[in-house]
């Protein structure tokens, strides 16, 4: 499930395989994963462009062409991004490829086809048009208020609320929530200063290193709960059973004993 670092790792591949290169063609193999263009618009957009920057806001990655507007790519529940050197290595569930002048390309691909391929103007039609939050990211302790102030909502849900932050989904919040130790119901509005606080740590932290470890679980250090995320698997803190419940509507994995309501 691509979340901010995630998204952050793929956006790292997609600059070391295309920045400063030309868009040869643009491939639409399998439409349904186009949401704003067609497959004739995209193709006509892309061909001969060279790809001017690659950026990042919450989940969202954005691909900034030469003589304006971008290719705005979106990964759904499971999506990804890879650079392929050619035809073979394409899959049944890569969707869209740039193939770039020279040789090589990128293939977007998506499973369930939950993902979308877009274009916008810029990255800042694209964050004002979905009514985006802040970049998680790049969040300070006041934008992190900001965003919680008057949340009647529970703190996973407001952390999962992309037009309050983006970036955060299911997992990172349980991680972050894990972090600072803070139960994933407590309502948003309610934090103290010092649980702010906390918190903000926490969503920097977690964040920045899932990002150097390229959001691979295992990898990720032994304090976290990510990469045990199953119901029952010790606390790697306190050695009590982590627990499953449904918060807000998504399944929230937490210690009961380090995350006190
Ligand atoms: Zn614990």
């Amino acid at each position: 499930v691509p979340e901010l670092p995630d998204v952050e790792t793929f956006r790292r591949d997609l600059d070391a395989a295309t920045l400063r290169r030309r868009i040869a063609s643009a491939s639409v193999r399998d439409p349904r994963l186009l949401g704003n263009v067609s497959a004739d618009t995209l193709r006509r957009r892309l061909r001969g462009r060279r790809v001017a920057a690659t950026r990042r806001h919450g989940k969202h990655l954005l691909v900034e062409l030469d003589r304006g507007g971008c290719l705005v790519l979106h990964f759904g529940m499971t999506g990804g991004l890879r650079a392929i050197a050619g035809e073979d290595e394409l899959g049944a569930h890569d969707r869209v490829v740039l193939w770039l002048a020279g040789d090589g390309g990128v293939a977007v691909s998506s499973v369930r086809l939950f993902g979308e391929v877009s274009l916008a103007d810029s990255a800042e039609a694209l964050i004002r048009d979905r009514r985006l939050g802040p970049d998680a990211l790049t969040l300070d302790e006041r934008g992190l208020a900001d965003a919680l102030r008057g949340n009647r909502a529970g703190i996973k849900s407001a952390l999962m609320n992309q037009q309050r932050i983006a970036g955060i989904g299911n997992v990172y919040s349980d991680e972050i929530l894990f972090q600072a130790r803070l139960h994933p119901a407590i309502i948003a509005a309610d934090l103290s200063a010092a649980e702010r606080r906390r918190l903000h740590r926490a969503v920097g932290a977690v964040l920045r290193q899932a990002i150097e470890v390229r959001a691979d679980p295992a990898r990720m250090p032994p304090e976290w709960i990510t990469p045990r995320r199953h119901a029952g698997a010790p606390c790697p803190v306190c050695g009590g059973e982590i627990e499953r419940r449904s918060v807000g509507g998504r399944s929230a994995y937490f210690c009961r004993r380090c995350q006190k309501r």
